[in-house]
């Protein structure tokens, strides 16, 4: 028997230092670790301690033998990543390696505190203020426009990743910490300005986000019915901004437009059965919504093939708990899932039917389909969206198009920003001294939540860089 690690993993690597046996793969400062998916225990090294499972803050991690039918294949996802890679050559504790010892962050003990702002409370935001708080003495401000903390943890992870969400009572410790004072409901830009904030602070670290969708660049994308996943994901949250009745679900189908696990995440809430998002944390409103729906397919299109779809694996396999069709419009499709070409062979066994487009979709329970090679040309309708017409001509009719091609950063002024690519440029997360950026708003929008983590260690360890140097006005 050995533990596997699961769906909900967003690679944070907490479990990686706890494994007395170094099993769990790629680790932070491996070649891979950043690239994959998630993290994977090697079954042939894996002593069933149960370390890693205590320690891992969305609970992805579970005994073999305890996985649902659902996750059951997680143990050949595991598995198959230590394929024709030697175990670890010295399985001995990696918390115990006994080197001189490297204090490369530390501030003189004479320092004075610094008083640091962070602005926005999702994950970059809290991975930087957990940096400050156990590893310097500073006092933290945490800034955030809305009411309630949390970025997209609360207002972005779907309502069925439940496990994904816990995430948030991790980070939400640290808001009674006795060094970190809360302002919520407080805009910089607006209440504050970047130079008031500078002025008040010793360094501030923005955490901003990208929250506004790219815009699909066609003709018809201001209709009634086309509407960005990002509000309708900030829908289904209950996002204050965002009112119960943007998201009209008259029609029979649906066309997403992307195929990155935004795009996943609407299909799949837009076909669930809705007992099973009660008692999740669903905005009412629209649970009742989705209650009497009359959705009943949902297409993902593609403009490339599956085999360089944007979804990552796990993501996938969740959906194919649902039911997936494949449309066969196109042989090369057919071909690449066939030969298992990159991510095309995530689409093995899933059915595949020439999907007929002008017809309402077929009766029975909610199913999504998967179409490829079909760039959206132009969203139709008058007054009201009534289909999309791709690329090669073909004309699907569609009661909402919902477009998930990825989200930006907006700027804020007093700040630099960089039009091409939607973020505050920067060296390290350094802006200039004394200020600096940390997760979407730095790297742009992509990266689970663990990401953030390393890049937080990147900004913070800038801003000590530059409080030891003297260059911030402390
Ligand atoms: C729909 C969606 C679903 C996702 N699901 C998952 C998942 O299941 N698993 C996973 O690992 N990753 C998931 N991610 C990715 C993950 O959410 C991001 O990696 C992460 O949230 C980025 O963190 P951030 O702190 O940079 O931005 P955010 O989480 O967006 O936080 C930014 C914060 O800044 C605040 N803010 C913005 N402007 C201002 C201002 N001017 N003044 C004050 N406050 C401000 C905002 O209110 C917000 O709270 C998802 C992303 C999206 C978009
Ligand atoms: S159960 Fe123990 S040995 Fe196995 S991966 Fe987890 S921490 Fe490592
Ligand atoms: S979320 Fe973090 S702790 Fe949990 S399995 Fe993934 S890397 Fe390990």
């Amino acid at each position: 028997m050995a533990y596997a690690i699961t769906q909900t993993c967003c690679a944070d690597a907490s479990c990686v230092s706890v494994c007395p046996v170094n099993c769990i793969h790629p680790a932070p400062g491996e070649p891979d670790f950043g690239s994959t998916d998630m993290l994977y225990v090697d079954p042939r090294a894996c002593i069933d301690c149960g370390a890693c499972a205590d320690a891992c803050p969305v609970d992805a991690i579970f005994p073999v033998d305890a996985l649902t039918a659902s996750l059951a294949g997680y143990s050949e996802i595991n598995a198959s990543y230590y394929a024709g890679r030697e175990p670890a050559p010295d399985p001995s504790p990696n918390f115990h390696p006994w080197g001189p010892p490297v204090f490369t962050r530390t501030i003189p003990s004479d320092f004075a505190p610094l008083d640091v702002a962070v602005v926005g409370t999702g994950p970059a935001g809290m991975y930087a203020v957990e940096d400050l708080l156990l590893h310097t003495n500073s006092r933290v401000t945490l800034i955030d426009r809305l009411p309630v903390a949390g970025g997209l943890v609360r207002y972005g992870v779907a309502p069925d990743h439940a496990s994904t969400k816990k995430i948030g009572e991790t980070f939400a410790r640290f808001h009674s910490h006795p060094r970190l004072r809360m302002r919520l409901g407080v805009e910089v830009g607006s209440d504050f300005t970047v130079e008031q904030l500078a002025a008040r602070h010793d360094a501030v670290i923005y955490a901003v986000g990208a929250s506004s969708a790219r815009p699909l660049g066609i003709p018809g994308e201001e209709l009634p019915g086309s509407v960005a996943a990002t509000a309708l994901v900030a829908w289904y949250n209950g996002h204050p901004d965002v009112a119960a009745d943007t998201i009209d679900l008259s029609a029979e189908r649906v066309v997403v437009v992307g195929t990155g696990n935004v795009a996943l995440d609407v299909a799949r809430i837009l076909t669930a059965d809705p007992a099973t998002l009660r008692g999740t944390s669903i905005a009412p409103e629209a649970l009742a919504r989705l209650e009497s729906s009359k959705v009943r397919e949902v297409v993902l299109l593609a403009r490339r093939g599956p085999e360089t779809a944007a979804y990552t694996g796990p993501e996938l396999l969740a959906l194919r708990e649902r039911d997936l069709v494949v449309d066969a419009h196109d042989a090369e499709v057919l071909a690449a899932i066939a030969e298992g070409t990159g991510k095309a062979g995530l689409l093995r066994g899933v059915p595949t039917e020439p999907v007929g487009w002008s017809a309402p979709p077929p009766d029975g329970r909610r199913r999504i389909v998967l179409r490829f090679h079909s760039a959206p040309a132009a969203i139709l309708g008058d007054t009201q969206v009534r289909g999309v017409r791709t690329a090669s001509g073909d004309e699907i009719t569609a009661g909402q198009v919902v477009s998930a091609v990825g989200q930006r950063g907006t700027p804020l002024p007093g700040l630099p920003f960089d039009e091409d690519s939607g973020t505050i440029p920067h060296t390290g997360g350094r802006v200039r001294p004394g200020t600096y950026v940390v997760g979407w708003i730095k790297r742009g929008p992509s990266g689970g939540i663990g990401a953030n983590r390393t890049c937080a260690r990147e900004t913070v360890s800038s801003l000590l860089e530059d409080a030891i140097a003297g260059r911030l006005n402390h």
